[in-house]
């Protein structure tokens, strides 16, 4: 999935609102929804079909046609007339084999890392609880915080998109955050912060910091195995960008005791029986998807070239499977792309450091030609 809650809220694309029944008497929702839900507006997604779609950071390859045949095979089998096993302990154990959890330490699971998310938020939102992060970045940081009835503060990044480590360490002093989330890398900027400014980030934090790594397969940097230095660290993941979008997989690992707290929150059966088990099917082949990643790695430094060497366009540097570039005029630039049929995500309204900034997912090598293609002849219309 993508960044913002709003494509969370998303209706599927090409739904037509349904027509208003006649309203009965009677208390309304406004009687008793809570004011900050009354006040959010669920987003409507633009139809994607037939586009080109770069907005959500999905990874373009499907698996190899023997592999889907197998994996239909292996979710025949699947009891759907029983709940899932609610421990997971099949799921649990692949994903700390898969992806380097340390031994000792332990994952909880969550209907993707959006599902995590809302439970850390859930769980440490005491009376007057503040979770903090360096803004802009993953809204859905002050989306949970906001919901759980915590305070979010958004510590703002330097004009670069680094971290203002001294701003950090003083808004940590000043707010006693209950949790700190980074992601690393950041969305939308894509960049990963500097090692000493985390662990003083760590060291510094009264509470838990949350380090995630939705885009680990892009920037091949890791603090899972260093969780042992540190109690109060936590590591979150996911499987959506390595290519996995659909089957809405996450997990964080972190000190024992954390779990324990976590797993007291988390829905019995949070994931459905054929998403555990295609997940588990997908691990058994992790070798296709990080053959994949690896392409989208070798496609991201071709496309940030063939970005930088167009006239009036910025591209900020990124480790993840995303591109955040600057232009001109970013809203006539990304209607411009959508009308040539490429869909990405503008993101110059997120935070005023963003302004003119477009996020495009890095894709296979006719989807960048396509966007590339898009973005010459969106230029030259605008007559830049
Ligand atoms: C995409 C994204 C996620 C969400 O992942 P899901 O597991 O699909 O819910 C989490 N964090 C960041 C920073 C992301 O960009």
């Amino acid at each position: 999935m993508s960044d913002n809650n709003s494509d969370r809220n998303a209706a599927q694309s090409g739904d037509a609102p349904p027509a208003a029944p006649p309203r009965a008497a009677g208390p309304g929702p406004e009687t008793v929804i809570r004011p900050e839900v009354l006040a959010m507006r669920a987003y409507q997604v633009a139809d994607s079909s037939g586009m080109v779609k770069l907005d959500a950071m999905e990874n373009p390859y499907r698996l190899p046609t023997e592999l889907r045949q197998a994996l239909g095979e292996r979710l025949a089998e699947v009891a759907i007339n029983r709940y899932p096993v609610p421990s997971y302990a099949q799921l649990r154990c692949a994903l700390r084999a898969g992806f380097g959890v340390p031994d000792g330490y332990d994952v909880v699971v969550g209907n993707g890392s959006d599902e995590l998310i809302a439970m850390l938020t859930l769980v440490t939102a005491r009376p007057g609880a503040v979770v903090l992060s360096p803004w802009p970045s993953f809204v859905m940081y002050e989306m949970g915080a906001r919901l759980a009835g915590s305070r979010f503060v958004g510590v703002p990044l330097r004009a670069d998109f680094t971290l203002d480590a001294a701003a950090m360490l003083a808004a940590i002093r000043a707010e006693r955050p209950a949790l700190v989330f980074i992601a690393y890398p950041n969305n939308p900027t894509g960049n990963c912060y500097e090692t000493a400014a985390i662990e003083a980030i760590i060291a510094a934090a009264p509470g838990l910091v949350v380090i995630d790594e939705a885009y680990q397969p892009f920037a091949l940097d890791t603090w899972m195995d260093r969780l042992p230095e540190f109690p109060n660290l936590a590591v979150l993941r996911t499987v959506s960008k390595l290519g996995m979008a659909g089957l809405r997989i996450g997990y964080l690992s972190a000190a024992a005791p954390w779990l324990a707290e976590l797993e007291k929150v988390r829905p019995p059966y949070n994931i459905g029986a054929l998403n555990e088990a295609g997940a588990i099917f997908a691990l058994e082949h992790l070798e296709v998807f990080e053959a994949q990643a690896a392409a989208l790695r070798a496609a991201r430094g071709a496309l940030a070239r063939d970005l930088s060497a167009m006239p009036g366009i910025e591209v900020f540097p990124s480790r993840a499977n995303f591109l955040l570039i600057r232009v001109a005029d970013g809203p006539a630039t990304a209607a411009g792309l959508r009308e040539r049929g490429v869909l990405v995500r503008d993101v110059g309204k997120m935070h005023p450091l963003l302004g003119n900034c477009l996020r495009l997912t890095v894709s296979d090598e006719r989807e960048n030609a396509a966007l590339l293609a898009a973005l010459r002849d969106t230029q030259r219309a605008l007559g830049a």
